[in-house]
């Protein structure tokens, strides 16, 4: 099936990762640096200072900074209606002074962070859950080294924030006493769960002892809501239950209508459709329509309205669905028996029709509409991938970078070990899931089928990502995916890779020219494995030995040190390093003919000197060819 337009989906209002509009205000010159500080990490729309600030320090080139002179007041005025969120570098009191008569409701006000000028505190001041404010004080604290002071209720108790729970995958919030259900949820009281439709990810993610009872039939419970229709009226009214609601986009549109014909009058035909058989507005997905009707004016400005996608299928593609309402004079007219229900289920890739079609006739025209519903919801954001390097191990060698981005994640996949190292980053809005070390491709795919539901998926590779990592498998099934090189986005995190971290370890054994050869067989021949070791031998690399021995593959190490031994003095340093930045890290530097091969396995790397290299009291040092001591 071919769409014959698709026009440009619509894009939510807030780019990549949710921070779109960011505006840093900041008035001092050392709030002005941390702010250029910050600038890389995340994406400013702008960023104001005191006129006087760009005295002592000018602007970046390429940025827009902006200052004012005398009262800050209008300018958090004008920027409070623009900006998803609000970044301050002021004391807690000045924000709240400043930010106090701007404050209207939670669901449209913006996030406000501020930071300390000393840059070790970054408090998430209003608009947690919904403006983001939590979500940005993470990753400026993250990008900073700063401690996040983030004091909202769900927090605690490790449970993700319910007015946040389908944002990842483009659910729409619906009716609610959202507060309530936070109390209840801070009182730890239970709450009932009844899920229709829409991803079920995020149930993987409870905590034990976690408040939510699934398809319990207890009218008494509060409840969260999860569907494309709306919750049955009846029950609510007897019982005065509280409820939450948050809608999938699954329901999607077909239209036809008499040319001209008012958006108005189709806007409240669809209404009153979906009223009528007790559908949620909020989980219309798109309209569809036949390929002639693109240009009609009523869809394209009920399309912008509601950031609906518009899909439009030829009258061969319309005439392929089997519909209940068929009509010849359809058929004579467009050249196939059915618009509307045709148009639905071609939309939605089902066979699922909600509605048969319903046909209104008025002053502003006439329209047809039937309801098709989607197995899968339309989620209008753009997917993103971080391929994230998480160094070889401690917190403390994970650039600053790869913990923003961890940060930004909907989904985290990676190896357990790995993920268990970085456990104490996450925060309970995420998905955390962990794989066998074998399941490289499924892992791969998985990241991929993920973001390209939507989602902000992080691949966590130790290490470097790219350095017999996990990012080259996902930039692989990317590409065999037809990927436009853009959708979903792709960023690459760079980590510390094992032979940087063993170097480290022991001196500078990496002043000249190096290489790294893995000893696993799995996929590359022994043949080439053992060419690459002659070659490097031969040209006087110095050598990381990645994967050096399994408990099955233990051949490989000895073939290695022979051929080292044969182009290399014994007398060569030999670093052996295991578990590097972990938990029982060793390190032992000696020479070729000390090395004892029954040390060595998959949680150790070699690294071999070049005929120059040399033991200095445990360090190995490699010379890069200054004349040390000619200075004199
Ligand atoms: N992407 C990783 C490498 C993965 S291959 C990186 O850039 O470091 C796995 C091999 O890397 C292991 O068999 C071992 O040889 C080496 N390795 C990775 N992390 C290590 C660590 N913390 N200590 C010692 N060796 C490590």
């Amino acid at each position: 099936m071919t769409i014959v337009s698709n026009f440009s989906d619509p894009q939510p209002p807030l780019s990549k990762g949710g921070y779109g509009g960011i505006v840093f205000i900041a008035p001092t010159p050392v709030g002005y640096r941390l702010g250029l500080q910050l600038w890389d990490g995340l994406p400013f729309q702008e960023l104001w200072t005191r006129e006087s600030t760009l005295d002592s320090i000018a602007p970046p080139g390429d940025r827009p900074v902006k200052t004012y002179r005398d009262s800050l007041a209008p300018v958090v005025a004008e920027c409070w209606t623009r900006a998803t969120q609000l970044i301050f570098v002021l004391p807690v009191g000045a924000v709240v002074r400043l930010i106090a008569p701007l404050l209207q409701q939670k669901a449209t006000d913006p996030g406000v962070v501020a930071i300390a000028e000393t840059g070790q505190f970054v408090v998430s001041v209003s608009g947690g859950h919904l403006g983001g404010a939590d979500a940005l004080t993470r990753r400026c604290a993250a990008v900073l080294g700063a401690e996040p002071v983030v004091t909202s209720a769900s927090e605690g108790q490790q449970l993700p924030a319910l007015d946040l729970l389908g944002r990842p995958y483009g659910w729409q919030r619906g009716r609610g006493d959202w507060t309530k259900i936070a109390a209840f949820i801070t009182q730890q009281k239970p709450i009932s769960v009844k899920q229709a439709c829409g991803e079920s990810l995020w149930q993987q993610m409870l905590p034990e002892g976690h408040p939510f009872r699934f398809d319990v039939e207890d009218d008494s419970l509060p409840q969260l809501w999860i569907s494309d229709r709306l919750p049955p009226e009846e029950n609510e009214e007897k019982t005065g239950r509280s409820r939450v609601c948050w809608h999938p986009r699954t329901l999607w549109l077909g239209l036809g209508c008499e040319r001209g014909t008012a958006a108005e009058f189709i806007e409240a035909s669809i209404r009153q459709v979906l009223r009528d058989r007790g559908l949620a507005w909020e989980s219309v997905a798109g309209i569809a329509s036949i390929a002639l009707k693109q240009d009609e004016v009523a869809f394209q400005t009920l399309g912008d309205r509601y950031h609906w996608p518009r899909r439009f299928f030829n009258a061969d593609e319309l005439s392929q669905p089997s519909v209940p309402n068929p009509s010849e004079v359809v058929e004579q007219a467009v050249g196939t028996p059915s618009v509307a229900e045709a148009a639905a289920l071609l939309s939605a890739q089902s066979q699922e029709l909600l509605v048969t079609k319903q046909v209104f006739k008025g002053d502003g025209g006439a329209c047809t509409i039937a309801v098709a519903r989607a197995s899968r919801e339309y989620n209008p954001r753009r997917g993103h991938l971080y391929l994230i390097g998480s160094g070889p191990g401690s917190l403390n060698q994970l650039t600053a970078a790869a913990r923003s981005a961890l940060l930004d994640c909907d989904v985290v996949l990676g190896y357990g070990l790995y993920l268990d190292l970085l456990r104490p980053l996450f925060h309970p809005n995420q998905i955390v899931e962990a794989s066998q070390i074998t399941q490289e491709v499924q892992r791969a795919e998985r990241a991929v089928a993920l973001a390209q539901q939507g989602l902000t998926v992080g691949m966590v590779s130790s290490g470097d990502c790219g350095i017999y990592g996990m990012a080259g498998l996902v930039l692989e099934c990317l590409a065999q995916n037809h990927w436009d090189g853009r959708s979903p986005s792709v960023e690459v995190m760079p980590g510390i890779t094992a032979l940087q971290a063993v170097a480290a370890r022991v001196g500078a054994p990496l002043m000249h020219d190096f290489c790294a050869i893995s000893l696993s067989n799995l996929m590359t021949p022994w043949e080439v494995i053992e060419k690459r070791l002659e070659a490097a031998a031969r040209a006087d690399f110095v050598v990381a030995l990645y994967n050096p021995r399994s408990r099955t593959r233990t051949e490989g190490i000895e073939i290695a040190l022979e051929i080292f031994r044969r182009w290399r003095s014994s007398q060569t340093p030999v670093a052996i390093a295991r578990s590097l930045y972990r938990p029982g890290e060793s390190v032992q530097c000696l020479t070729l003919e000390e090395v004892d091969v029954t040390q060595i396995d998959m949680l150790t790397v070699l690294l071999i000197g070049n005929s120059s290299t040399f033991l200095h009291r445990g360090h190995i040092i490699t010379p890069r060819g200054y004349s040390v001591g000619a200075s004199s």
